[in-house]
C-alpha cells in the first residue's frame, strides 16, 4: 500500500506540496498570517472588499435573527426557504435570464450542473484553461470531451464541426468557457465563441466567477458588458469573489433550471446553504448592482490602471516557469510584507508556475505603488521575468 508521507515527500520533491497558512484576522486587504504576522494581502478574490463589509456584517447577524443559522435539510426535502427563493429571483433578474438556481458554491454548480445538463451522447467542448470544477463537472457528466486551446475560436469552430457530425439529433453540445479566467485574468472572447456555437446549434455555459460584480454594467458580468446574456444560455457562478460571501449559481430558461433541480446532485443531496447566508447574499448583490457597487469598481478600475496600462481584469499572473522560482519568489514577497500566492500545477499547466497578484477595491493608492515597488525590486535583483 502507498505510504502518505512518501506520496508527500515526492510532492516536497516537486515544489508541490501546498501547506494551509492561517490568519489570524478577518479577511481584507490588510491580513496578519499566523506565522508571520501583518502583511498586504495580494491573495483574495474579494474584489470589492466586501468580505469585511460593516454593513454586511450587521446585515448578516439581523438575518441570523431573522431565519436562523441553519437550513435543516436539502432544498427539496424542507430546506427551502423565502431567502433561497429571493436570491434566486435576484440573480436571474441581475441576470435577464427566466430563472436561477443556487448552490452551496461554485463548484458545487460546476460539479451539479454539467452532469445534469449532458450525459453519454452528448459532447462538451472545454476551454483549455478552465476552472477545476468545470472539468470535474464535464467529466462527471459521462459525455464525451474535447479541450480547444486557450480562446481558439478556429479550433472551437473544427471542434463544433467534429460533434455536429457525431451528435444523434437529440443530443446536446454544450460548449463551456469562463468570462475571466481565473489565473491568467484575460477575457473569453465572447461574442466569437456566441457566434461559433449558434451555427452549430450548440449550448454555452459561462463561468462568470471572476466577473460577476466586477465587470460590465452594473457589475452584471461579461455576458452583459458585450450585449450578449440572451445568447448565452448558461450564465454560471459564484458569491464567494466580488459578492464577498459564499454559493454558487447557475442561471438560464426555466425548463432547464426546473431540470437541474430534479437532475443536480450537488443540489439534490446536500443541504441548503443556511438562510442567514443566502438573505445576505440577496443585499450584497444590491449593494454590489447599485451605487456603491460602482463606486467600489471605479476604484478597483483606478488601481488596475495603476498597477498596468493593459489590464483586463483585476487578476495578474507573472509566470515564472518552475515551481521552485515561484516559490522563490512568493517568499521574497512575503519577506517584505506582500501575500502574493505562487500558483503551481495542476492549476495551472506544467511549466507556468506563477505569482497570482489580485487587487481589490479595499487596497489604498499606496497599496499598488508599494507592491510594484517590490516586484521591480525583485526583477532587479533575481526575477528578470517579472513584468506586472
Ligand atoms: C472560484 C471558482 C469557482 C468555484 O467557486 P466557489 O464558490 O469558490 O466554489 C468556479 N469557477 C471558477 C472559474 C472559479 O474561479
Amino acid at each position: 500500500m502507498r505510504d502518505p508521507a512518501a506520496e508527500l515527500r515526492a510532492l516536497e520533491r516537486d515544489g508541490l506540496r501546498r501547506r494551509l497558512r492561517p490568519l489570524d484576522s478577518a479577511q481584507g486587504p490588510r491580513v496578519a498570517l499566523a506565522d508571520h504576522g501583518d502583511c498586504l494581502n495580494f491573495s483574495s478574490n474579494d474584489y470589492l472588499g466586501l468580505a469585511s463589509d460593516e454593513g454586511l456584517k450587521e446585515s448578516y447577524q439581523k438575518n441570523i435573527g431573522r431565519f436562523g443559522v441553519g437550513s435543516g435539510a436539502s432544498r427539496l426535502v424542507c430546506g427551502t426557504m423565502a431567502a433561497h427563493l429571493r436570491l434566486e429571483e435576484k440573480i436571474a433578474a441581475l441576470k435577464r435570464t427566466e430563472a436561477a438556481i443556487t448552490y452551496s458554491s461554485g463548484y458545487a454548480a460546476a460539479t451539479g450542473s454539467l452532469p445534469a445538463l449532458c450525459g453519454k451522447g452528448d459532447i462538451i467542448l472545454l476551454d483549455k484553461l478552465c476552472h477545476a470544477s468545470l472539468i470535474d463537472g464535464a467529466r462527471l457528466s459521462g459525455a464525451t470531451l474535447r479541450i480547444f486551446p486557450h480562446n481558439d475560436l478556429d479550433r472551437l469552430e473544427s471542434h463544433l464541426r467534429w460533434s455536429a457530425r457525431r451528435i444523434d439529433h437529440d443530443g446536446r453540445i454544450l460548449v463551456v468557457t469562463e468570462s475571466v479566467f481565473s489565473m491568467d485574468g484575460d477575457l473569453a472572447p465572447l461574442a466569437g465563441i456566441v457566434e461559433c456555437k449558434e451555427r452549430h446549434g450548440a449550448l454555452l455555459l459561462v463561468d462568470e466567477a471572476h466577473a460577476l460584480g466586477v465587470l460590465g454594467p452594473r457589475g452584471r458580468g461579461l455576458a452583459a458588458a458585450t450585449g450578449l446574456e440572451g445568447r448565452v444560455d448558461f450564465q454560471m457562478g459564484t458569491f464567494s469573489k466580488a459578492v464577498g460571501l459564499s454559493g454558487g449559481y447557475l442561471c438560464g430558461d426555466r425548463a432547464m433550471i426546473d431540470l437541474l433541480i430534479n437532475r443536480a446532485r450537488s443540489f439534490i443531496y446536500s443541504t441548503a446553504p443556511s438562510p442567514a447566508l443566502a438573505a445576505t447574499v440577496d443585499e450584497a448583490l444590491d449593494l454590489v448592482s447599485g451605487e456603491r457597487g460602482d463606486h467600489l469598481r471605479a476604484t478597483l478600475l483606478a488601481h488596475r490602471r495603476a498597477f498596468s496600462p493593459d489590464a483586463t481584469s483585476a487578476i495578474f499572473p507573472v509566470i515564472l516557469g518552475e515551481n521552485e522560482t515561484a516559490l522563490a519568489a512568493s517568499t521574497a514577497l512575503l519577506e517584505k510584507g506582500f501575500l502574493v500566492p505562487a500558483i503551481r500545477y495542476p492549476t495551472v499547466p506544467k511549466g507556468s508556475a506563477r505569482l497570482r497578484i489580485t487587487l481589490s477595491a479595499a487596497h489604498r493608492d499606496t497599496d499598488i505603488t508599494s507592491l510594484k515597488n517590490a516586484l521591480a525590486e525583485l526583477r532587479e535583483n533575481r526575477y528578470h521575468s517579472i513584468t506586472p
